[in-house]
């Protein structure tokens, strides 16, 4: 899809051409799939650059070119972690907009309440955020340990929100949760091993009163995808069945049965298939059933996270997409549940998920510039006078192939282009014929450094010219392996200012795909396939996976670097996850953040701007002492000048320098 540009620059380029190697904005559009994923919060713009609908389709839209330029000039510097508050409030509409058709639909005689999972992205402005938009809706929060506990505490100050406290749990965390009702919140304490069933008793018997009480279901359903394994008999968190029923009793012994109203189930995040979903629904729907039968007066139904997002744009029941969208979810969960209790006499319960991913991946957007780009030119290196036979049979089969290209176009049958391709194989293995004589000249002696430079350059501007005519044969036309894989021997690795294990974590260690495209020059084509490595010394610091339908492709089309001009790179989708998990690898810390808002006139406004860590911040988180350090560097700063190795005005530029990075973020200056 191509947006409209959020303001009418003049002069913009008319984008369509009739010439046949035309590319306008629209196709780079599709080439990264962004009217699959981006829909409704990305886009192109006519002018090539990726343009972002923070409201989605209810009006005011930024070009993210021209917004990274200005933060540029506010000292924001590359990479930067742009979010748009206004996408994740767009979220949360949508969220519970879909749920509340859904019980509309199907005449649902109960509501729906959601929770953020604070594990998803802890940080404060973006909890906040949450909590303020979702206000409407007494949204709440869920704590998977006692440290985020305390941040539901600190910042959920809606009595009617719910406060799920999951993850393990001491006596402290359940007499906290237990004050926390006294203090007019909702804490539910849900009941994930059996041994914490004891813990609450002895608690609520000391402080002379209970938490809401919840209990995490272990299903037997069958899972898919890479959380496979936190549901079935063998999850890490829930009770059995059977632990279910002691549990029921001992709160019943206790006086505590009236406590507990909720019953939750999670299966793992990034659900791909939405029958995986329905089975849980259903046997978590018959579990609900029975308590109230058992006497519990229940009134919650947690479904967990899960609720997945369609990375790739694909539709697909594979590890980066979903065959499901939020509203077929709502359908679900609102249609089965409603089955299990209606037929019952059971009053439907309020229905609650923990939504993280699905909530918090769209508003965030990393921008990284490349610092340079390795791979093979294209240039030919004019010939030199007397050149040597086999640089001149190189220069001879360049020259052919580029010939080949020019007659190709004009004969425009199938035999023609089945001749074309056949001369094009042809000269390839003459090419690779006069390399291969030339290293071998060159290991004897007969050719010299610069003129085997001149035999390699000539090869992959061979390469470089068949890899473009194949580009200009029609779709069909059949293709030799050896030449389809020329494309890829051509391509280039860009040198990106990030760091993949600070960053984009997960693309690491569990493989996960964010879609990644420059977020300018869309409206040309791009001639080059690259992937990219990051600033850390290892060799796992790469983006080298990408987004490609329901599949992986290994490299990138990319545009060449022009000197002197920046070429940016976005990651998207990346807003859950990605920011907690990262670590400080080869001390690469925080990058720059801002929080971005539509303005009401037109155009936005920063929110906040949370600046990246420092060198001597991530020093420090690694027990370093920044003082000290300058300190023995004075030392023996002042040690070498005595010894008459090191001049004054050196050591002083030396300790500038220290002082000076220290300062800084890690990454690099423009
Ligand atoms: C991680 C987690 C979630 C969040 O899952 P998403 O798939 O991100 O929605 C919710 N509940 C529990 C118990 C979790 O562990």
């Amino acid at each position: 899809m191509v947006f409209a540009e959020p303001t009418s620059p003049p002069g913009v380029p008319s984008v369509a051409s009739g010439r046949p190697d035309a590319w306008s904005a629209a196709d780079g559009a599709a080439l990264y799939g962004l009217d699959r994923w981006g829909e409704p919060y990305f886009g192109v713009g006519a002018r090539g650059h990726v343009i972002v609908q923070p409201r989605g389709d209810r009006g005011g839209s930024l070009d993210l070119v021209e917004l990274v330029r200005e933060l540029q000039g506010r000292d924001l510097s590359l990479p930067l972690l742009i979010r748009f508050d206004d996408i994740l409030e767009d979220r949360l509409e949508r969220l519970h907009g879909a749920f509340e058709r859904a019980i509309a639909q199907y005449g649902y005689n109960g509501r729906y309440q959601g929770v953020f999972p604070v594990k998803c992205n802890q940080q404060r402005h973006v909890v906040e955020q949450l909590v303020e938009s979702g206000r409407r809706w007494h949204f709440g929060l869920e704590a998977g340990s006692k440290a985020e506990l305390l941040i539901a505490l600190s910042l959920l100050d809606d009595p009617d929100a719910l406060m799920i406290c999951n993850g393990y749990k001491d006596r402290r965390y359940i007499e906290t949760a237990i004050l926390a009702r006294r203090l007019g919140r909702q804490p539910v304490v849900v009941i994930e091993q059996a041994d914490e069933v004891e813990r609450i008793i002895a608690a609520s018997s000391a402080l002379g009163g209970a938490p809401f009480i919840g209990i995490r279901a272990k299903l037997s359903a069958r899972s898919t995808g890479r959380w496979g394994s936190s549901v079935g008999e063998r999850a890490k968190f829930g009770l059995s069945i059977p632990d279910v029923l002691t549990t029921v009793e001992r709160l019943r012994e206790a006086g505590l049965l009236d406590d507990l109203r909720l019953l939750h189930f999670h299966i793992g995040s990034q659900i791909n298939d939405i029958a995986v979903l329905k089975d849980a629904l259903q046997e978590a729907g018959q579990i609900y059933a029975e308590l109230t039968r058992l006497g519990a007066p229940m009134g919650f139904l947690d479904v967990g996270g899960g609720l997945g997002i369609d990375y790739d744009g694909s539709r697909t029941a594979t590890a980066a997409s979903t065959n499901y969208s939020l509203q077929n979810y709502a359908n679900d969960v609102v249609a089965t549940i409603r089955e299990c209790c209606e037929p019952h006499g059971i009053r439907p319960p309020t229905l609650v998920s923990e939504s993280g991913r699905a909530l918090a991946s769209h508003f965030s957007v990393l921008v990284f510039d490349v610092l340079g780009a390795g791979g093979r030119g294209e240039t030919v290196p004019p010939p030199a006078e007397g050149e040597a036979l086999i640089l001149r049979n190189l220069r001879d089969t360049h020259a052919l192939i580029t010939a080949i290209a020019a007659e190709g176009g004009l004969e425009g049958d199938d035999a023609g282009e089945r001749a074309v391709v056949e001369r094009l194989q042809e000269a390839w293995n003459d090419a690779l014929k006069f390399k291969e004589d030339a290293l071998t000249a060159f290991r004897l002696g007969y050719l010299s450094l610069p003129e085997r430079a001149t035999a390699e350059r000539l090869t992959w501007a061979s390469c470089q010219a068949i890899a473009r005519q194949l580009e200009g044969l029609p779709p069909g036309t059949v293709i030799p392996q050896e030449l389809q894989a020329l494309p890829a021997a051509l391509a280039g690795t860009y040198y990106a200012n990030l760091s993949v294990f600070r960053s984009a974590p997960d693309t690491w260690a569990i493989d996960q795909l964010f879609p990644v495209l420059p977020i300018h020059r869309l409206d040309e084509r791009p001639t080059r396939l690259g992937s990219f490595a990051d600033l850390t010394c290892d060799s796992d610091g790469k983006i080298a996976r990408f987004i490609d339908r329901g599949q992986v492709k290994p490299l990138l089309e990319l545009h060449g670097l022009r000197p002197g001009e920046p070429y940016w790179i976005g990651l998207f989708l990346g807003g859950a996850y990605q920011e907690v998990m990262g670590n400080l690898h080869n001390l690469f810390g925080s990058t720059n953040a801002v929080h971005i808002r539509l303005a009401a006139g037109g155009g936005y406004r920063v929110d906040h701007v949370v600046r990246g860590n420092t060198n001597a911040e991530v020093l420090e988180a690694m027990e370093h002492d920044p003082d000290l350090l300058l300190e023995r560097l004075r030392l023996a700063s002042e040690q070498a000048i005595g010894r008459g190795d090191l001049a004054i005005s050196d050591a002083r530029r030396l300790m500038a320098h220290l002082k000076a990075s220290l300062e800084q973020t890690t990454y690099l200056e423009a």
